[in-house]
């Protein structure tokens, strides 16, 4: 096989790229402030970066161009010190619409792997609702979400049989669900190799255990979590920057004060059954493609309830979204 000319030949065309990707490099944004920007470099460098005059990401007005999460070239300033050039395209990202009138929005986090979202049914207790909630966010986010059943060394048999309710609703609907007490390392393992090389949030409702189980996931973190409060995370609180922090073992979790909002998103009520996968799967079948599942002819929704392949608490959240007044267009608006 004649492979030295094939080896030399990428090169070749290459070269222009090789020589620039010399001044520049390539990280990724593991806090900001606003106006800096913490930056680790890919070959494990922490540079302080700034902006330059206007980095407009098309399409999208926001109060922040660079978000936490988010992976970007950047040119060297000094020794530990860089300006941000380019924002490669983002997989996802998690944004708030500001609270006064300008109607820009503020980008909380991008590019997440996955949200774990951890539930206790006891201190507090997680209602069916918020889950719902919680996950049409993610789906309309394009997140994945692993639900986390908590403190199971707390139940008792009959909490256990709740538990394993909620799973087979949840299961069914499509999502990973694993039973852990963030007390008990053995249940956690998992978690280590699944945030291994991945951008990861925890959600769930204050209490139900998520500074425990990220301190147990890297005990050394403990100090940091400590000072920067993660209950945070549940975001009574109006700071608005994210920041990420990296395990031992490998991957990073993302601490956004935003997190409750995550769960509240607003969302276009003719998407809606969209972002439940397991009515996803059938509402093609629905007579009238303007369908919205309540009360039409020849639903296929509405049938899969009957016939129980689509859980009746799924159904009364989708019901109950779509009674509610939250806001329509809220997606709408952050697209110019
Ligand atoms: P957060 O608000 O979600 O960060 O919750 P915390 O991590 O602060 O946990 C709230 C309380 O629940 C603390 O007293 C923890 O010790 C306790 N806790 C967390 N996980 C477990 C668990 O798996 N089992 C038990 N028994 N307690 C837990
Ligand atoms: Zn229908």
């Amino acid at each position: 096989m004649n492979s030295g000319f094939y080896d030399f030949y990428p090169l070749k065309q290459n070269w222009f790229y090789l020589y620039k990707k010399e001044i520049l490099k390539k990280g990724v944004v593991i806090k900001s402030t606003g106006s800096w920007y913490r930056v680790l470099s890919s070959d494990h460098t922490i540079f302080e970066c700034r902006i330059k005059g206007k980095l407009r990401i098309s399409g999208i007005d926001t109060t922040n161009p660079v978000s936490v999460g988010d992976e970007i070239e950047f040119e060297l300033e000094g020794d530990d010190k860089g300006v941000i050039k380019n924002i490669l395209p983002r997989k996802n990202y998690i944004i708030r619409k500001s609270i006064n009138l300008s109607k820009r929005s503020h980008i909380l986090a991008a590019n997440i792997d996955r949200v774990y979202l951890m539930v206790t049914l006891v201190a507090p207790q997680t209602q069916p609702g918020f889950i719902d909630r919680f996950l049409v966010s993610a789906e309309a986010y394009h997140i994945p979400v692993t639900i986390l059943f908590n403190k199971m060394d707390l139940y008792e048999e009959e909490d256990v049989n709740v538990v394993e309710d909620f799973i087979s609703i949840y299961e069914n609907a499509g999502y990973d669900c694993r039973k852990i007490s963030a007390s008990d390392p053995k249940t956690i393992e998992f978690l280590k190799e699944e945030i291994k090389g991945n951008k990861v949030m925890f959600g769930g409702h204050s209490g139900v255990g998520k500074s425990t189980l990220i301190n147990a996931l890297d005990p050394a973190l403990k100090l940091k979590t400590g000072e920067i409060s993660i209950q945070h995370l549940s975001g009574q609180h109006t700071t608005t920057f994210a920041e990420m922090f990296e395990l031992s073992s490998g991957g990073f979790v993302i601490d956004t004060p935003g997190i409750r909002a995550f769960g509240l998103i607003d969302f276009d009520k003719e998407d809606l059954s969209h972002y439940f996968p397991e009515m996803r799967e059938v509402l093609h079948n629905c007579k009238f493609n303007n369908c919205q599942h309540i009360n039409e002819p020849g639903c296929a929704v509405k049938k899969a309830v009957e016939e129980g392949k689509i859980h009746e608490s799924r159904y009364t959240s989708y019901i109950s979204m779509m009674n509610s007044d939250e806001e329509e267009t809220f997606r709408k608006d952050i697209y110019k």
